[in-house]
């Protein structure tokens, strides 16, 4: 006996409009008119229903890197964090870069995971930027992107040609931008904070510069650019210029590179070191003025744990990378919408339609017939950022202690609920009267 849910008087993320909606049998279905045996029902009264968020960017860490995530607790925070689906980078020991590890992380993340994870594979042999892997044969095991994530694609020459194969797959390769040399051994941005706290500076041209690199190489051989974690305006302006000129080019950012300057960094904070660095007041306002006028294709968490004993270390030392699944949604509506850069219905598509297009995932709405990926959020509700309580098994936030706004309810996958907050109750129903539900 099939169980049929129903979202009652939620808010159309969309239209606004007050909505019921019923999901049977992992779908939505028509609101029925006949009495039904096993019904739950919950009241959404003041509540945002929406489709599942979608991540294109997270580190799950396995295989191989279990202490600081895995599949499991990286998509039990995806679902904490309102998101069905997230689409793995292949930074990984050993790095994703055979059919049999796609298939590896397929099969993993088949049933045990609570949320639907999508491999991307390495566009370099161990991401080592030597030799190509086998692009072709790793899109047929079922990668939905190229990526060597966490390095660049250091030769133009490798990048060319990783462009010229990857085209028949019609997939994009996500570009981790950054000019080695020009980095260094830099650990956060180069500026005034570096040098107050004598730590060595990355540049923002270590970033942009190669921004321009690959978008002239998408022009030259008609390769799918993706660029990742964009954090300089210099870079917007690069991803505006391709926009322009109508190249195979998107782009994303984070919340952290729309909210934090690198005056974060505080007193040598590794909360607040990540690769990108945060940078200046100028680039923050020209990563919300990319969001807001559409440059930005789509937003991304960048959610990367590492152990605490990690980012414990020296500042120097620490690794680069900081959670993000669990404050996305929160960070979006405080930092984004309540300051009216972006309308709430243009944020979540910034998290749903925009990224499934980009990578080619099925597509989810609240309409009879799609698949029950959902989340159901309360968009005034303030909560406190506790890392404590996170379901990562990172910890490190620049975030905690903040106070935000949106907190989620509900998120349901293939019409089974991956998260429920606390407080969300239903009620179960065991006959409801045909016309009840309306
Ligand atoms: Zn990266």
């Amino acid at each position: 006996m099939s169980t049929l849910t129903l979202f009652q008087n939620a808010t159309h993320w969309r239209t606004g409009e007050r909505v019921t909606i019923a999901v049977e049998d992992g779908v939505v279905v028509p609101i029925p008119r006949r009495g039904h045996e096993h019904a739950r029902v919950l009241d959404a009264r003041g509540a945002v229903l929406a489709p599942g968020l979608v991540d294109l960017h997270v580190h799950l860490r396995e295989p191989g890197q279990s202490a600081k995530e895995t599949i499991d607790s990286g998509t039990r925070a995806a679902a904490a964090g309102g998101f069905t689906a997230v689409a793995c980078m292949p930074n990984t020991v050993p790095a994703v870069d055979s059919p049999a590890w796609v298939e590896w992380v397929r099969h993993r993340t088949g049933n045990a995971a609570h949320a639907r994870v999508y491999p991307i594979a390495a566009v370099t042999v161990g991401q080592k930027g030597g030799q190509l892997a086998p692009l072709m044969a790793m899109a047929r095991a079922g990668a939905v992107a190229f990526s060597d994530d966490g390095h660049p694609v250091a030769s133009a020459a490798m990048m060319r040609r990783a462009l010229e194969y990857a085209r028949p797959t019609g997939l994009p390769i996500v570009c981790h931008e950054e000019d080695p040399e020009l980095r260094g051994e830099g650990v956060m941005n180069e500026g005034f904070t570096a040098t107050r706290l004598g730590l060595r500076g990355i540049p923002g041209a270590a970033e942009s510069v190669m921004c321009r690199r690959d978008v002239d190489l998408a022009e030259l051989t008609g390769g799918r650019v993706h660029l990742a974690h964009l954090s300089t305006a210099q870079s917007f302006e690069t991803l505006r210029d391709a926009r322009r000129r109508g190249l195979p080019v998107t782009g994303e950012t984070c919340p952290h590179y729309w909210i934090l300057t690198d005056e974060a960094v505080g007193d040598y904070d590794t909360n607040a070191k990540m690769n990108p660095p945060l940078r200046t007041a100028e680039d923050v306002r020209a990563c919300i003025a990319a969001i807001a006028d559409g440059t930005v294709d789509c937003l991304v968490t960048d959610h990367a744990p590492h152990t605490p004993d990690e980012k414990n270390r020296p500042f120097s030392e620490a690794p680069f990378g900081v959670v993000g699944l669990e404050t996305a949604l929160a960070l979006t509506i405080t930092f984004l919408v309540e300051p009216g850069h972006v309308s709430l219905a243009r944020a979540i598509e910034l998290w749903t339609a925009a990224p499934r297009r980009i990578f080619d995932l099925p597509e989810v709405d609240l309409e009879p017939g799609s698949v029950a990926d959902l989340v159901l959020f309360d968009p005034r509700s303030e909560w406190t950022v506790n890392p404590k309580l996170f379901y990562s098994k990172g910890r490190a936030t620049p975030f905690a202690g903040w106070t935000v706004r949106g907190r989620v309810l509900a998120t349901m996958m293939g019409g089974r609920f991956t998260h429920l907050a606390p407080d969300v109750e239903f009620e179960h129903q065991l006959v409801l009267p045909a016309g009840a539900a309306t």
